[in-house]
C-alpha cells in the first residue's frame, strides 16, 4: 500500500468498509482497506447478527428502510446462502400488551408487502394453541396467539471476512492492525493517511486519490484529523447481547418480544446450543473502545427473557458471553429516543474532500457500499502504453508516437539483438525491433498482420511495403514456424492484398478512355 498511490483508500475493515472496498474494486479503482484492529472488530461483530427487513422500524414508519433491507436480505440470501439463513420468528402477543393484535397483524402484512415478493416466506397469524405447541414454554397467561414470520440470520463476523476476501480477490489491498492516525493533506485536500502498525509502532504513508472514511462509531475522530471542529454527524448507542444455554429457555424459534420493562422490540435467537437475547439500546458517551456491558444492561435482558419464559429463571451466573457495541446511527433532529433514531445511511464530502459514510446497519452494507463509491470521482486512467513524449530524435519520436511507455521495451529488443535496431526501409524509420514486438507482444501471425497493422508499411509508403514483403517473412519464418512454401504464399498473399487495394487504379484508367 504505501508503494505506490491508490485510488481509494478505505479506512475501517468493518461491514461497510469491506463492502466498499469490494464494490471499489470491482469497479476498476485501486483499492486499499485498512483497519486499526481486526477484521470485523467494531460493531460489525458486536450485531444481533440479522440480516432482517427491520420490523422495527415499521413503527418509526421507515418503510423505505424496509423496503430495500427487504431486498438486500434476499440478495444476501442468494449470495452467501452458507452465512446468510432464513430463521422463522414468532411475535407472541398478550392481552394488554403494548403492541396490540390488530396492530401487529397490519404490521405483519406491510412487512410482508415491503417485501415485495422478496420474503422469504409469507407470515402466517396463530391462534392461542397453536403457539403453545410451537413454543410450550411461552408464558400462556394472557397469551392471545402469535405471529408467525421469517427473516435471516447471520454470523456478522465471517460475513465481514468474507466480504473482505472477495475484495482482496478483486485485486483490493487489505491490512489490520494499521490505523490511520492523520490525514495526508499536501494541497489542502485529503490525499492519503499516516499509518501505524499496532503490531510494530513502524509508521507508513498511503498515498490515496480518495480516502473514504468508513470507521463505524469511529466515523466522527476520522472526520476530527481532517478537521477538528468537524460537526459530529453520529449519535451511538449502546446495544448489549447476553448468551446462555439454550435449554434454560428450551426455544426452537427465533422470538420477537416486547420488553415488560420499558415496551420496546427485542429477539430471544437460537445460536446452536445458545440463545442470546437482545438487545438494549441506550445513549452512551463511552469511547468506542471501552463500550461494555454493565450489570444493569444484563438484568434488563435477563429480567425481560425471564418474563416470557418464567421456567427459565435465568440469573447473570448462567450468562455464558456478552457482547457490547454501539451503533453508528446518524445524529437525528432533537427530542428523538435512542430506540427512535433512524437506521438511514448517508454520505457526507468534506470541504478538503474526504467522504464519510455514516449510519446504516450489516443488512444493508451494500447499498451504504454503492453510495459511497457512486461518489468517488473516476480517475483519468492511461490506457497501456500512454507515457509522456519527450524523444527527440527521429526514431524516438515514431516509437513513442506508436508505443508509448512500451516504446522502451520496443529498444530493450535491440539490446538483444543490434541488428534489430536498423531499419527494415532505409531512410524509414520503421525498425526491424518492432517486427519482432509485434510477433512476441501483439500476437502477429500473417505478414499482412505486421506490414499492414502493426507498421502500418502498407499504408504509409508509395510502395506499400512490397520490397520488404520478402525480408520481413524472411525473418517471420523462424519465430512462426514457417517452411520456404509458406513463406512464398504469405509473400504473394501480400502482393496480391496490394494490388486489389490498387484495382480501383486500373478501373479509373478504363473509366478514363472510354
Ligand atoms: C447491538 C447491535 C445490534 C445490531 N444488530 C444488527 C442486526 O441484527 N442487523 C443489522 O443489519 N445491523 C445490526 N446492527 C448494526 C450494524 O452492526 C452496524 O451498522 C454495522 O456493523 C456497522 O459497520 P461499520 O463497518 O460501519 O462499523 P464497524 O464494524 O464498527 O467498523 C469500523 C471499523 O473502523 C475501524 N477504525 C476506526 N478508526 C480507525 C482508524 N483510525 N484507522 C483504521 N481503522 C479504524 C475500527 O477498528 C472498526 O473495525 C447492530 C448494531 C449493534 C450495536
Amino acid at each position: 500500500m504505501a508503494a505506490e498511490p491508490v485510488d481509494v483508500l478505505v479506512i475501517g475493515g468493518g461491514i461497510t468498509g469491506a463492502g466498499i472496498a469490494r464494490d471499489a474494486a470491482l469497479r476498476g479503482f485501486r483499492t486499499a482497506v485498512v483497519d486499526k484492529g481486526d477484521l470485523g472488530g467494531g460493531t460489525s461483530s458486536l450485531s444481533s447478527r440479522l440480516i432482517h427487513g427491520g420490523i422495527r422500524y415499521l413503527e418509526q414508519g421507515e418503510l423505505r428502510l424496509v423496503f430495500e433491507a427487504s431486498h438486500e436480505r434476499r440478495v444476501l440470501l442468494g449470495i452467501a446462502p452458507h452465512l446468510v439463513h432464513p430463521l422463522p420468528f414468532l411475535f407472541p402477543v398478550y392481552r394488554g400488551a403494548r403492541i396490540p393484535a390488530w396492530k401487529l397483524r397490519a404490521g405483519m402484512w406491510l412487512y410482508d408487502l415491503l417485501a415485495a415478493f422478496h420474503n422469504v416466506k409469507w407470515h402466517r397469524w396463530l391462534g392461542r394453541k397453536a403457539t403453545q405447541r410451537l413454543e410450550p414454554g411461552l408464558r400462556d397467561k394472557e397469551l392471545k396467539g402469535a405471529a408467525l414470520y421469517y427473516d435471516a440470520q447471520t454470523d456478522d463476523a465471517r460475513l465481514v471476512i468474507a466480504t473482505m476476501r472477495s475484495a482482496a480477490q478483486a485485486g483490493a489491498l487489505v491490512a489490520n492492525y494499521a490505523e490511520a492516525t492523520a490525514l495526508l493533506k499536501p494541497d489542502g485536500r485529503v490525499g492519503g493517511a499516516t499509518m501505524r502498525d499496532r503490531l510494530t509502532g513502524q509508521a507508513s504513508t498511503i498515498r490515496a486519490l480518495v480516502v473514504v472514511n468508513a470507521a463505524g462509531p469511529w466515523v466522527d475522530r476520522v472526520r476530527s484529523l481532517d478537521d477538528t471542529g468537524a460537526d459530529p454527524l453520529l449519535r451511538p448507542t449502546k446495544g448489549v447481547h447476553v448468551a446462555v444455554p439454550r435449554k434454560r429457555i428450551g426455544h426452537t424459534h427465533a422470538l420477537t418480544l416486547t420488553s415488560p420493562i420499558d415496551g420496546r422490540v427485542m429477539f430471544v435467537l437460537p445460536w446452536d446450543d445458545l440463545s442470546y437475547i437482545g438487545t438494549t439500546d441506550s445513549d452512551d458517551d463511552a469511547s468506542p473502545d471501552e463500550v461494555r456491558a454493565t450489570a444493569d444492561d444484563v438484568v434488563y435482558l435477563l429480567r425481560s427473557a425471564n418474563a416470557f419464559f418464567p421456567h427459565a429463571r435465568l440469573s447473570p451466573a448462567d450468562v455464558v458471553a456478552s457482547w457490547a457495541g454501539l451503533r453508528p446511527l446518524l445524529r437525528p433532529p432533537r427530542d428523538v429516543t435512542a430506540s427512535a433514531a433512524s437506521r438511514e445511511h448517508r454520505v457526507v464530502e468534506s470541504p478538503s474532500g474526504l467522504l464519510t459514510i455514516a449510519g446504516g446497519k450489516l443488512t444493508t452494507y451494500r447499498v451504504m457500499a454503492r453510495d459511497g463509491v457512486d461518489r468517488v470521482p473516476a480517475p483519468p486512467r492511461e490506457l497501456d502504453g500512454a507515457m509522456d513524449r519527450g524523444a527527440s530524435d527521429r526514431t524516438a519520436r515514431h516509437l513513442v508516437a506508436r508505443y508509448g511507455s512500451e516504446s522502451a521495451a520496443v529498444l530493450n529488443l535491440v539490446d538483444r539483438d543490434r541488428a534489430l535496431g536498423r531499419p527494415i526501409v532505409a531512410g524509414r524509420p520503421a525498425l526491424w525491433a518492432e517486427v519482432a514486438h509485434a510477433v512476441e507482444r501483439e500476437m502477429a501471425v500473417r505478414l499482412s498482420d505486421v506490414l499492414v497493422r502493426r507498421l502500418h508499411l502498407f499504408y504509409a509508403t508509395s510502395d506499400q511495403g512490397v520490397p520488404a514483403a520478402s525480408p520481413v517473412a524472411e525473418w517471420l519464418a523462424e519465430p512462426l514456424g514457417w517452411d520456404a512454401p509458406r513463406r512464398a504464399e504469405e509473400v504473394t498473399g501480400y502482393r496480391e492484398l496490394v494490388e486489389r487495394s490498387r484495382a480501383f487504379a486500373k478501373e479509373a484508367a478504363t473509366v478514363g478512355e472510354s
